[in-house]
């Protein structure tokens, strides 16, 4: 019985990949350093695994950015706009990819979250000439490098028909246009890499959605061609973050030699798996959660193996990861300031891996493992600790009526007296809220929390960088200013750390894209909120400014879906405590003088169920939730609210229920394509689509920008169009924010004085 993981965390635990890249892209070090820490790291991680006991080590799961990126590369699919010259991928073009050119003004490839996870990878991008050429020297370097150390590597390879499914066709393509070829580049990887390890994880997650049906004969056919150059290395198919459901079958019937399962978020595919499985095929257990912080129940997952024994030899048995664990912190063991009764029931990675360890020992011998014992004793601390219920907030989530799921009057009428209140120009520009974050601003914040900056300190250091935000937004005559949010280190850790049932970690980071790190709460209780949370601030900002103020808050979904949220009741139960604590958050702000008001839903989309017959349950509460949180306010506030992304077509319905009166969206990527989606549905409400990307340090010209909005303006009617970047600008510096902005404003100005 093998013990394996999917893939481990690539940012180190102490993030050493994140400053090594950030120092890279600043010119502050060369290439050999950044690739002489990245190989620190891999090494590092593959000890730590082999320590705690697996017997197989994922390899090519690690990337410097992405492993979707990565993939791209080793397929040499590189989109003609970077000039690659067909051969190796060198750092340069890697980067331009991820972060576009700011010199030759090339933008980055688009990038999305991955499946319904805060991961964000890039999108491949298939045009009719995207050339196929394989270049695995990487992948094959690290494969040699874990030989070298006496492991067995377990190369991962993104699957070719995942990759596919999840590449964005360009200028006419059709992405199965490229199958034959690209399937062909993976033979010749698989045969390259097969003569080097006796397993090689082959991830096909898309398994565990609603597959077209040009999928389903695609998946035998190349599944077919793979299986003639593997010769004995064998293939295991790696499905997660769902069952198989429909695509069970389809799945088991592919040469490959091995599949493996989630049986955390799927559990009740074990039977029909087992009563299908081929009789040569390995079965890989997916019974340590990828994605969330809580320790695994090692009696009941023991169970599980025990029952799939009866039926699969264990030399057929894998034990592992739900899912890789790159979704996961590194080590729960280096918190040093959580509470310890809380951090008795909480397992990181590399626990994680001692988890998976410690199953297949039990599985495999007489004894009981002594992982078993503390296993026991912490879950049952936590069943019976105080903390987790609060009987008010159980009774206020019972007397919720359904009055407060809406507000006063429809749209369009809470509009005419916004619009008469508020007497904004036509094209309001705006933002969405945060600001660059400067070191100046961390350090304040840091050495508050510190304890060496006082209080009052701290309260006139980010007074001034907000007095700074709003002058600058005066000077560029934006016309709905923000406050700039100098004062959160994340949107939802900054509510979280407000509210009851929240604990924090120092160290827990997880990857949310490239050098981008989110530190999740813990939900581990009933929530409530024992004070105001961001009216000071607010009204603050709002003092130094004729112009409106928006109050921004982060909504109920949001924080939700970034939080590792406690799995003993359910998700829809903590999100309503959550939404009744921003409905008096938000009822504050308007008590207090605030007449705008953003609740930011960025995590609504990707909180959705993969399959579709759960997404209709989800959104329902979601969207209730939602308007749980933003109907305490009166008519003549306007409520916006913010969402990421691109994908809108399948929530357009949830979206127009929401019923914000103003949204502002993700949308210079797709150069604004995804606003046919709102022209389809007729969305009634007014819309910023953003119109520029702020995930590039490119400065948009106002040309650009402009004619953006002149694509937007064919589908929304001219006064219900707002102007604003895609998202909140605390990744950028002050320099190319400003210059992006007034680009902005000079593209607004042109059109108005057509219109
Ligand atoms: N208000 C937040 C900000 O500007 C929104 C960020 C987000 O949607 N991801 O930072
Ligand atoms: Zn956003």
């Amino acid at each position: 019985m093998n013990a394996h993981v999917l893939g481990f965390p690539r940012m180190g635990k102490n993030r050493e990949l994140k400053w090594a890249l950030e120092k890279f892209w600043r010119g502050e070090t060369t290439e050999t350093a950044l690739v002489s820490t990245a190989g620190e790291l891999k090494q590092r991680h593959w000890n730590l695994q082999a320590t705690a006991g697996m017997d197989l080590l994922p390899v090519g799961d690690f990337s410097l950015y992405d492993h979707i990126l990565d993939t791209i590369a080793m397929l040499g699919a590189v989109p003609q706009r970077f000039q690659h010259d067909g051969n190796t991928v060198d750092c340069k073009t890697y980067f331009h990819m991820a972060r576009g050119n700011s010199e030759k003004s090339i933008p980055a490839m688009e990038m999305t979250k991955w499946f319904d996870s805060n991961y964000h990878y890039i999108v491949p991008e298939l045009s009719p000439n995207t050339p196929f050429k394989k270049d695995n020297s990487r992948l094959l370097a690290d494969i040699k490098a874990v030989k070298r150390l006496g492991y067995s590597p377990k190369p991962v390879l993104v699957g070719p028909l995942t990759f596919l499914l999840l590449a964005k066709e360009t200028d006419g393509c059709n992405r199965w246009d490229h199958l034959e070829h690209m399937t062909d580049v993976y033979c010749e990887i698989i045969t390259e890499i097969a003569a080097h390890c006796s397993w090689i994880q082959i991830d096909e997650p898309i398994l565990c959605t609603d597959l077209p049906a040009e999928a389903k004969t695609a998946f035998q056919s190349v599944y077919s061609k793979l299986r003639t150059v593997t010769n004995s290395t064998r293939l295991l198919l790696t499905t997660y973050f769902g069952d198989l459901g429909d695509n069970l079958d389809l799945a088991l019937s592919l040469p490959v030699d091995g599949i493996h399962i989630d049986l955390i978020r799927g559990p009740n595919q074990l039977d029909e798996v087992l009563s299908k499985l081929p009789a040569h095929f390995t079965l890989s257990l997916g019974l340590v959660d990828g994605r969330n912080i809580w320790k695994t129940d090692l009696e009941a997952a023991a169970r599980q193996v025990n029952i799939v024994r009866q039926k699969v030899k264990a030399t057929h048995i894998m034990v592992g990861s739900s899912c890789s664990l790159l979704h996961s912190p590194v080590d729960i063991s280096a918190e040093k300031k959580l509470d310890p009764t809380l951090k008795q029931w909480m397992a990181f990675a590399i626990q994680k891996c001692e988890e998976v360890a410690a199953l297949k020992h039990a599985a495999t011998t007489t004894e009981t493992p002594s992982l078993f014992n503390e296993n026991k004793t912490a879950l049952l601390t936590r069943a019976a600790h105080p903390d987790v219920i609060d009987h008010q907030t159980r009774e206020r989530v019972q007397a919720i009526t359904p009055e407060m799921f809406n507000r006063n009057s429809p749209f369009t009428e809470r509009i005419v007296i916004q619009r008469d209140r508020l007497k904004l120009p036509l094209f309001p520009t705006t933002t969405i809220g945060s600001y660059p974050q400067t070191a100046e601003i961390r350090k304040a914040r840091l050495e508050y929390k510190k304890g060496t900056l006082s209080e009052s300190q701290y309260i006139k250091t980010m007074q001034g960088h907000i007095r700074e935000v709003v002058n600058h937004q005066e000077e560029l005559e934006l016309d709905v200013l923000v406050h700039g949010e100098p004062e959160r280190n994340d949107m939802v850790e900054y509510f979280g750390q407000q509210l009851k049932g929240f604990c924090f970690t120092s160290n827990g980071w997880v990857q949310s894209y490239g050098s981008r790190c989110v530190k999740p709460p813990i939900i581990y209780g009933d929530i409530s909120r024992p004070e105001k949370m961001t009216v000071d601030w607010a009204v603050y900002a709002q003092s130094l400014t004729k112009k409106p103020m928006k109050g921004m808050l982060t909504g109920p979904v949001t924080i939700l879906c970034w939080s590792f949220v406690r799995n003993d009741i359910t998700r829809s139960e903590v999100c309503r405590q959550i939404a009744l604590t921003i409905r008096d958050e938000a009822v504050d702000l308007e008590t207090a003088g605030i007449d705008v008001i953003q609740i930011d839903e960025a995590a609504l989309r990707e909180g959705m169920p993969i399959r579709k017959d759960q997404q209709d349950e989800y959104l329902q509460w979601a969207v209730d939730c939602f308007k749980l949180a933003s109907s305490g306010v009166k008519d003549s506030t306007q409520l916006h609210s913010h969402m990421c992304y691109s994908e809108f077509n399948v929530i357009m319905k949830s979206i127009a229920e929401m019923d914000a009166d103003v949204i502002s969206i993700e949308a210079s990527r797709s150069g604004m394509e995804l606003l046919d989606a709102f022209n389809a549905y007729q969305y009634p409400a007014e819309i910023g689509p953003g119109v520029y990307d702020i995930h590039s340090p490119r400065v948009p010209g106002a040309n650009e920008i402009y004619w953006l909005l002149q694509k937007a303006l064919k589908v929304i009617p001219a006064e219900r169009l707002w102007v604003n970047p895609d998202c909140g600008l605390k990744t950028r510096a002050w320099p190319e924010t400003l210059a992006s902005l007034r680009n902005m404003v000079t593209a607004t100005l042109r059109l108005r004085n057509e219109h």
